[in-house]
């Protein structure tokens, strides 16, 4: 009998790294020895935190420490099952009827990630029929999302809102028609002129996804996202969100009618199939929304920092390109300096990401950072110091 020799998975696996090592595509992995905060322990040293997406501080918040603790003293560590089954715990029913009165929407669904959310929601609510209508620096998950479920996609112009009407305007599907926009872009920090998008789909008679990921905790009263932001409660069909950014734990979440929300817990299967969340992390985002509203002043705070920063980062001569929200992108232009600028930071005690291609265009390369409500003044200025040192030195001010 002869036998087939073929690369080993392993063999097969170390080519790939290669391939990815040579495209610059291999990220390090850094090691936090400490709660997520404004200074954190990382690989063994102090370092000034400016790559968290903990908007509020909220990752190490005595509060929701304190209603995660409780809840596995109640309930345990796991649910035991999934939703559908027995995984549904008086917690998990009371997290989404509080976030929908947050979000102001008559019902929510929770799901175990935001990636998950967008990936299970759009494959599940589109079909071959249907048309959807993507900016094109959606997130990754929306763009998986679409691809599953093999419905038509037309890509508008950033932000654009000529291009979104030049393509509805051509449209002609079988099925329904579908809008999805992140709210905040989040590597430039920019904000989706909502108000124009539901303009174009009422219309159009197209429905409206947003993903408000790093909207929520950031913007509108008391943080209740982008939608209410604009003063647009109601006229978005679904709002998505996440709790591992500004709530400071885990989890996904769909706002939106009680019909449509009811549907999807029928129906997405990564609702389905997956085991719901641990007790511990649906206390701790129910303690997040109840105490963002009960204390809004750490979202003032969060807007008082990134003002004061930004306001540092111009002034020093830094081009931070085109932000309207915490997320400030420092642009540098090519990958190598990014790249040399994040170690350079990391050695004066600064922990920031470099962003580089395929993540954003080649030679678009950036630094960013984002501040967040635990910063102080003087977190802030020595932060503003050694990005001003690190500059110069190589020569980007
Ligand atoms: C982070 C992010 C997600 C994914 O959220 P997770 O809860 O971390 O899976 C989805 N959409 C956008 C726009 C994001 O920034």
């Amino acid at each position: 009998m002869s036998m087939v020799v073929r690369p080993s998975l392993e063999e097969i696996s170390k080519q790939e790294i290669q391939k990815l090592s040579d495209e610059n595509r291999l990220w390090k992995e850094h090691r936090l020895e400490s709660p997520a905060s404004n200074w954190s322990v990382v690989d063994g040293t102090k370092q000034l935190m400016l790559c968290t997406n903990d908007y509020l501080g909220l990752a190490d918040n005595d509060d929701l420490k304190k209603a995660s603790i409780e809840a596995i003293r109640a309930y345990g560590v796991g649910s035991g099952a999934v939703r559908v089954i027995s995984g549904t715990m008086s917690i998990h029913k009371q997290l989404e009827e509080e976030l929908a009165r947050f979000k102001r929407r008559p019902a929510s669904i929770t799901f175990q990630s935001g990636y998950v959310t967008n990936y299970g929601v759009l494959s599940t609510i589109l079909g071959e029929d249907d048309l959807v209508f993507s900016d094109e620096l959606n997130h990754g998950s929306i763009i998986d999302g679409i691809r599953m479920s093999r419905a038509q996609k037309v890509v508008y112009r950033h932000n654009d809102m000529e291009s979104l009407a030049e393509e509805l305007e051509k449209a002609k599907p079988k099925g329904k028609m579908l809008i999805v926009t992140d709210a905040v872009f989040s590597m430039e920090g920019d904000i989706a002129p909502l108000p124009g998008i539901a303009k174009l789909a009422a219309k159009h008679g197209a429905i409206t996804y947003v993903d408000d990921a790093h909207g929520d905790g950031v913007l509108g009263e008391a943080g209740r996202g982008a939608v209410n932001h604009f003063g647009l409660e109601g006229k978005i069909d679904i709002e998505m969100g996440t709790f591992s950014k500004a709530f400071g734990s885990v989890g996904g979440y769909v706002a939106a009618g009680e019909n449509f929300c009811e549907m999807l817990r029928n129906k997405v299967r990564a609702f389905l199939l997956s085991g719901s969340h641990p007790p511990a992390v649906a206390a701790a985002n129910l303690e997040a929304i109840r105490y963002v509203q009960k204390n809004p002043g750490v979202v003032k705070k969060l807007w008082s920092n990134t003002r004061y920063f930004k306001k540092g980062l111009k002034s020093t001569g830094f081009n931070i390109g085109r932000s309207e929200t915490p997320i400030t992108p420092i642009m540098i232009g090519e990958d190598r300096l990014a790249q040399r600028m994040a170690d350079e930071l990391f050695k004066e005690g600064v922990f920031v990401i470099p962003i580089v291609f395929p993540m954003v265009p080649r030679d678009a390369a950036r630094i960013r950072t984002i501040v967040n409500a635990k910063h102080t003044e003087s977190d802030l200025d020595f932060a503003l110091s050694r990005l001003e040192k690190v500059g110069r030195k190589l020569s980007l001010i």
